[in-house]
C-alpha cells in the first residue's frame, strides 16, 4: 500500500457552484510533478477514472508492471460527475439482446461480469478497506403501468440463468421502499446501492503499489505515435514506449487516435445534490438507503449521500442557472416524492455522459497493441470497474484468460453530424411526454397516492 492509501472522503467543505460534490469533498493527492522525460514499460494507460485505475490495480495485483498517465490531479471525467450510484443492470438492454448482439457463448461471458459487478465493487472496497461512503443496500428500478411490469418479469426471468437474487416488488412495496407516487412495481436489485466514486477510485488508486505501476497526475496525454513493435505515448514533458496502450480517457479516447473519433455520443446530464434533509424528510425517500433510477422516463434518478443530501440528475439539453436548475429539480422531486419539499441545492455540476450507440460497453482493439475501453453508457461506476479488473486478467496472461467482451474494431457512428444530438433529443422528448402525461393524470400532480 502506498502513502496515499489513508486518504479518504473528508467532511464537505463549503461548496463552489459547478464542482462535484465528490470533487470538493475529497482531498486531492499531494502535488507530485508531472510526467518528465523517457521511461520504457510493457503496458501504457491513458486515464485513471474508474476504469484506468481498476486496470492498473488489478494489473498489480496479477503482477505486471504499467505506467498510468492522468491529464487531471484527482479522477475527473465521467467518474467525478457521476451520482455513485451502483446499478448493476443494463440500460435498454436484456440478457437476450446482449446474447443476440452477442451470441449465446460471448453473451454469457459478459452477463456473468455484469451479474456480480456491484457486488464486486462493494467487496473491492471492503477489501482494501476503501473509505467511500460504500452504501451496499441495493438498487431500484421503478416502473409505472402493467406493461412495465411485464417487462420487469421477463427480465428476472432472462437473468435467472445467471443470477436468482432479483425480486419484483409490488405497488406497496415500492412505495414504502421508495417513498415515490405513480410507480406500480419495481425491480430490486440487493448488490446494487451508491458509493462516493471520486474516493472509491483515488482509494483504489492509492492501494496500486507504486512499485508495479507508476501513476504521473497532471499529465495529459498529447498524442500517441506508432514506434516499431509498440507506442510512442507522449506528454507536454515526456515520452512513454510502450508494448500495449490502452485507452481509459472516457470522451478523451476520441482525441487520441483518428479511428475512435465518432464513436460515441454525448449527453449532457446536470448532476445536484440538495442541501441535507431533515430527518423527518429523509426517513419517507428512500428509507432503506437503496438508490433508485427510472430510466423509461428522461431518466429521474435519486440517492442519498452519507449526510444526506439528496443526490438527482436532469438530462442539460440546454444551459440552465442555479436558479432555473433549482426550479426544475424541486419542481420534478415534489411531483414524485411525497415527503419531499422545497429544499435549497447545494451542488451542482454537469457532466457529459459518453454512450455507445447500443448502449452497452465495447472493448475496441483500435490496432495493434493499443486497446480503448470504451464504456460509459451512465452506468459504468460498477461496470468498468470490473471491466478493468477482467482486462487486467488478459493483459497479464492473453492465452490464459478470454475477455467478458469480445475486442471489436472501432465503428464510427454513421452520420454523426446528426447522430450526436440523439441522446439529448431523446432526453427532450422524453421530458415533454413527462410533463404532458403529468397534465393528463393530475393526480401525480397532487401527490395523491
Ligand atoms: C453526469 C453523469 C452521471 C453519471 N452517473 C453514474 C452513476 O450514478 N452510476 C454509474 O455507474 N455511472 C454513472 N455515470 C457513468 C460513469 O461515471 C462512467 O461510466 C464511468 O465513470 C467512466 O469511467 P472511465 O474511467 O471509463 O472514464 P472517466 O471517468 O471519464 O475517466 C477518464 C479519465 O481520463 C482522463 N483523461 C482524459 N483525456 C486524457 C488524456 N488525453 N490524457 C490523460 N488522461 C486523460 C480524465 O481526466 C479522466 O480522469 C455517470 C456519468 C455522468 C457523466
Amino acid at each position: 500500500m502506498n502513502a496515499l492509501a489513508a486518504l479518504g472522503p473528508t467532511m464537505t467543505p463549503a461548496p463552489a457552484w459547478g464542482t462535484s460534490l465528490w470533487i470538493a469533498r475529497n482531498r486531492p493527492p499531494p502535488a507530485t510533478a508531472p510526467f518528465q522525460g523517457t521511461l520504457d514499460t510493457d503496458i501504457a494507460i491513458v486515464g485513471a477514472g474508474a476504469a484506468g485505475t481498476s486496470l492498473a490495480f488489478h494489473l498489480a495485483a496479477a503482477g505486471s508492471e504499467a505506467v498510468v498517465l492522468e491529464a487531471s490531479r484527482q479522477p475527473f471525467a465521467a467518474t467525478a460527475a457521476s451520482a455513485g450510484v451502483i446499478a448493476p443492470q443494463l440500460v435498454r438492454n436484456t440478457p437476450a439482446s446482449v446474447i443476440a448482439r452477442l451470441g449465446a457463448e460471448g453473451g454469457e461471458r459478459f452477463l456473468r461480469l455484469v451479474a456480480v459487478a456491484g457486488q464486486r465493487l462493494f467487496d473491492l472496497a471492503t477489501g482494501e478497506g476503501i473509505a467511500c461512503d460504500a452504501q451496499a443496500h441495493g438498487f431500484l428500478n421503478p416502473v409505472a403501468g402493467g406493461e412495465g411490469e411485464e417487462r420487469l418479469r421477463s427480465l428476472i426471468a432472462e437473468w435467472a440463468p445467471f443470477r436468482q437474487d432479483l425480486e419484483l416488488a409490488d405497488a406497496a412495496r415500492t412505495r414504502s421502499l421508495t417513498g415515490a407516487l405513480g410507480y406500480s412495481a419495481c425491480l430490486v436489485d440487493p448488490t446494487g446501492g451508491g458509493v462516493d466514486p471520486v474516493a472509491f477510485v483515488q482509494g483504489l488508486a492509492a492501494r496500486t503499489p507504486s512499485e508495479k505501476v507508476a501513476m504521473f497526475r497532471d499529465s495529459p496525454v498529447v498524442s500517441l505515435m506508432r514506434r516499431g513493435g509498440g507506442w510512442e505515448v507522449r506528454t507536454a514533458g515526456g515520452v512513454v514506449t510502450a508494448r500495449r496502450v490502452v485507452l481509459c480517457a472516457g470522451g478523451g479516447n476520441a482525441g487520441l487516435h483518428p479511428a475512435l473519433k465518432k464513436t460515441l455520443l454525448p449527453l449532457a446530464v446536470y448532476q445536484v445534490a440538495t442541501a441535507r434533509l431533515p430527518a423527518a424528510m429523509r426517513r419517507g425517500i428512500l428509507p432503506y438507503g437503496q438508490a433508485l433510477t427510472d430510466t423509461s422516463t428522461d431518466v429521474f434518478s435519486i440517492r442519498f449521500d452519507g449526510e444526506g443530501r439528496l443526490i438527482t440528475a436532469l438530462p442539460a439539453s440546454r444551459d440552465m442557472s442555479r436558479e432555473e436548475l433549482d426550479r426544475a429539480i424541486n419542481d420534478r422531486l415534489i411531483a414524485v416524492l411525497l415527503a419531499y419539499e422545497r429544499t435549497p441545492l447545494e451542488f451542482g455540476w454537469r457532466g457529459v455522459a459518453w454512450l455507445n450507440p447500443s448502449l452497452l460497453p465495447r472493448l475496441t482493439a483500435v490496432e495493434d497493441g493499443l486497446i480503448a475501453i470504451q464504456a460509459c453508457n451512465g452506468r459504468g461506476l460498477a461496470l468498468n470497474t470490473a471491466l478493468g479488473a477482467d482486462l487486467a486478467l488478459w493483459l497479464h496472461a492473453p492465452g490464459a484468460h478470454q475477455t467478458a467482451l469480445p475486442l471489436e474494431p472501432p465503428r464510427p457512428i454513421a452520420g454523426y453530424a446528426f447522430a450526436r444530438h440523439m441522446p439529448g433529443l431523446m432526453m427532450t422528448a422524453a421530458g415533454i411526454a413527462r410533463g404532458v402525461v403529468r397534465f393528463m393524470a393530475p393526480q401525480n400532480s397532487q401527490r395523491s397516492p
